[in-house]
């Protein structure tokens, strides 16, 4: 029997533990640990709420994490109440699936002010993450500013602008609700440093922003290229910014009539946070782009901003022990291998980019790799191994039983037009796997 070890349960761990099966099938033996007492990672905490149909990809998880041999090891902290020598020791290959949940930095000054947030912070908010569920960020200005022009400034831009109406079916939690609806926001800025041809939004996420019943996007004719140079484009990029050409020609009576403007700055580079203790502008430089990199053109110009959320990327966390790389913002590794009996998959192998289903031939990657260096079990102890450290360390281990539970008591407390209400604190969590006993 071969005994894996993935750290982290969102996509990259579980298309990792059906790779592992299907490769192995009984022959192996999988445990899947995660700090929360609740899976899936992305899914649950970085998806937008409002997008329910691309969350619905866990109904596929879930039958990999019902079979026999997958188990998974709840509100375990590998690097705090395990160590990642210790996982080695005890199970054939350990495999990191861990993301990347922290922002990368956006380095200017004045970014420690007060409304001033990193998108990781600012989506764990809405979406009930228990480390950001009280930023309580500030709603009560006119302006906000979304830096960065990919699908995570999209998912805000979008979060900020709906109705309650439009968040019908969504599982928004219900403090982040409250506050959008007490918003006074009425201007939100997309600031992006480079122009419309270096969006990295798709076509599906910006066409949803043309829908909006309190909105209607703004975009500058004059920061768009000839059409002409479209031509150029990869399809995906071509249609996304065919949108932006709609947004452009919107004529500005139709603009007059809604309660909220939402308008893409392009060329324009962050390059300072201005306010007294708490945000109240932002300096912005105008760029020109060289060589397809944004190049100060010595023009600068200040937007005032109540509130900002910086969209520009995501960066894995380190784990004591294991080699990272700190300018990619990841862990070091060769195509997934960190050395053999230690792997990397998804974000925290390739850096925060691509699909939920990109993750899925990284599991099979990974796999490939664990075949190759290990053509035989090694004979470790495995998930009883880890039980008994659990055991000796008093460790309060949340099974998939128990996750099923705490799901349970998250669907009875739902909103009537919602599919769940989280619980955004982990002791409410743990006391919901004992409610049905
Ligand atoms: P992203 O796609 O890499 O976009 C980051 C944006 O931040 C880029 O426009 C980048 O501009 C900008 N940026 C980076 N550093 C900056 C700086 N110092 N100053 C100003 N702007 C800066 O990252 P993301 O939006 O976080 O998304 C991460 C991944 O998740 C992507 O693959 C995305 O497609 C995916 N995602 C998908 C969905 C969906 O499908 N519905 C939703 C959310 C996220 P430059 O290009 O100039 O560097």
């Amino acid at each position: 029997m071969r005994h894996i070890a993935i750290v982290g349960s969102g996509p990259a761990g579980y298309y990792t533990a059906e790779a592992a099966q299907k490769q192995w099938g009984d022959d192996v033996s999988i445990d899947i640990f995660d700090m929360l007492p609740v899976p899936y990672g992305l899914i649950r905490f970085g998806v937008a709420p409002d997008h329910q149909s691309i969350k619905g990809v866990t109904r596929r998880y879930e039958q990999t994490a019902l079979a026999e041999n997958v188990r998974f090891v709840g509100n375990v902290k590998v690097g705090q109440d395990v160590s990642v020598p210790e996982l080695q020791g005890l199970y054939d290959a350990v495999v990191l699936a861990t993301g990347a949940p922290r922002d990368r930095e956006i380095g200017v000054p004045g970014d420690h002010l007060k409304n001033v947030f990193g998108s990781a912070g600012f989506v764990g908010w809405y979406n009930g993450h228990p480390e950001f569920a009280a930023l309580d960020p500030d709603l009560s200005g006119h302006t906000a500013v979304v830096i960065g022009m990919g699908n995570v400034a999209l998912d805000v831009t979008r979060i900020l602008a709906k109705t309650r109406d439009e968040f019908a079916g969504s599982d928004i939690v219900g403090h982040a609700l409250d506050s959008l609806m007490g918003s006074k926001i009425r201007r939100i800025v997309v600031l992006g440093r480079r122009g419309p041809h270096q969006i990295m939004m798709t076509p599906k996420e910006l066409g949803e922003l043309g829908h909006l019943s309190r909105t209607a996007p703004w975009v500058n004719p004059r920061d768009l290229p000839d059409v002409g140079d479209d031509a150029m484009l990869e399809p995906g990029i071509r249609k996304a910014v065919g949108h932006l050409r709609s947004f452009a020609a919107i004529p500005e009576s139709h603009r007059a009539d809604l309660p909220l403007e939402v308008e893409f700055d392009f060329f324009a580079a962050p390059r300072g946070l201005i306010g007294d203790g708490k945000v109240s502008a932002i300096s912005v430089e105008r760029t020109r782009i060289d060589a397809g990199r944004a190049v100060g053109t010595g023009e600068f110009y200040e937007i005032p901003a109540d509130l900002v959320v910086s969209c520009i990327g995501y960066q894995t966390s380190p784990i004591a022990g294991v080699p990272f790389d700190e300018r990619a913002g990841r862990f070091a590794n060769d195509e997934g291998r960190i050395l053999p009996g230690l792997y990397c998959v998804g974000w925290a192998r390739r850096g925060p980019s691509g699909t939920i289903g990109t993750n899925r031939p990284d599991g099979f990657g990974v796999v490939e790799l664990i075949a190759q260096d290990f053509p035989a079990s090694a004979r470790k102890a495995g998930r009883a191994g880890f039980d008994e450290l659990a055991e000796r360390r008093g460790l309060d281990v949340v099974s998939f039983d128990d996750w099923k539970k705490i799901e349970e008591a998250e669907q009875a407390r739902a909103r009537d037009d919602a599919p769940r209400e989280k619980f955004v604190d982990v002791d409410d969590m743990i006391r919901a796997t004992s409610l049905a006993d």
